[in-house]
């Protein structure tokens, strides 16, 4: 059976890439508006800690001359281009986005990546292109140590990269919220997403599968909480288009074998198998039409296992007779 979040997700975002004005050269990215629809699945809190930071619109770019986690230790500092040390700016306008985002109720992050203050990866360190190193900005680095679950910008690349972060943010509010005291608790919650797991990192997969085997038979609140987090951290991991194309062949033909979508509305959904030719936002539509259903008829669709829908459309689906879920 398919898990389904009723409370919409509170996502923080780098408010220039939500149409925000805030750059340094007062530009700004309208990224959500490639979600359509879906944008109403999310409540939204857009920062800037470049603004918070009180640099204002427009400002010299800067930059880094460490890592953001650098920065925070004190190791590098943050300057403009001519000269101007703004360390201590950027720290205090971050640490005010964080709380903000606290007060938000948000636990996962959308990060406009390449940036000194929100690139989670692709920062760019030294003032010169030629000499410089990628790593994560300040804001990146401190919300790391949240424990968080952050997105960067290119999620928004593809319909395919997009569905990828999507599910497994899913997957990691559902697992974070779920109540987690026994050993069976935990197990029936591996069950639930080690589906992505095997898709995105068998090895590990199989890993975290024996460590809950050899957990003893009441393993201690510690060990539990332990391997929860082991869980949490695999799911960051994202998916290749082969892996996702493979994972999606093979959970659809074990539904047809089984006999599961006979009599099921599939909503003209045909699933191409991993040989089959086609693009990436093909692709994701085929995995969505499988949430679709999964959602609609009860069924775990191990590429989706975790899925939102407002409450009300859980209970029209669960009052029959059945409602097309994509009927507003
Ligand atoms: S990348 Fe971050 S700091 Fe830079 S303008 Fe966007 S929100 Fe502000």
């Amino acid at each position: 059976m398919t898990e389904v979040i009723t409370d919409r997700p509170r996502i923080g975002i780098s408010a220039c890439i939500f149409d925000c004005p805030v750059r340094y050269n007062s530009k700004r990215f309208d990224e959500v508006a490639k979600l359509g629809r879906e944008r109403a699945d999310f409540a939204f809190t857009p920062v800037c800690p470049e603004c918070m930071a009180g640099l204002g619109v427009p400002r010299e770019p800067i930059h880094l001359t460490g890592s953001g986690a650098d920065v925070l230790a004190g190791d590098a500092r943050v300057k403009d281009r001519h000269g101007r040390d703004v360390t201590e700016q950027l720290v205090a306008g971050s640490r005010a986005c964080v709380e903000a985002l606290e007060r938000a109720g948000v636990r996962a992050v959308i990060l406009k990546e390449s940036s000194p203050s929100c690139g989670l990866a692709k920062a760019r360190i030294g003032a010169r292109r030629r000499e410089s190193a990628l790593g994560s900005g300040v804001f990146a680095a401190m919300l790391g140590e949240t424990g968080w679950f952050l997105v960067p910008s290119t999620a928004f690349d593809s319909a395919l990269t997009w569905w990828d972060w999507r599910r497994r943010l899913y997957a990691w509010l559902w697992l974070s919220d779920r109540r987690i005291a026994s050993n069976g608790d935990l197990t029936g919650a591996w069950h639930v997403v080690k589906f992505i797991v095997q898709e995105t990192q068998r090895a590990a997969a199989d890993s975290i599968g024996r460590e809950l085997a050899g957990l003893p038979k009441r393993a201690s609140r510690e060990m539990l909480e332990a391997s929860r987090t082991r869980m949490l951290d695999v799911l960051r991991v994202p998916t290749t288009p082969q892996r996702a194309k493979a994972a999606l062949w093979k959970t659809y033909v074990h539904h047809v074998k089984h006999g599961r979508l006979d009599g099921v509305d599939l909503h003209d959904l045909s699933v191409g198998s991993p040989e089959v030719l086609r693009n990436v936002t093909t692709i994701a539509e085929e995995l969505v039409g499988l949430e679709r259903i999964g959602f609609e008829n009860d069924l775990l669709f191990g590429t989706s296992p975790v899925v939102y829908r407002d409450a009300r459309r859980v209970r029209a689906r669960d009052a029959g007779p059945a409602i097309p879920d994509s009927e507003e």
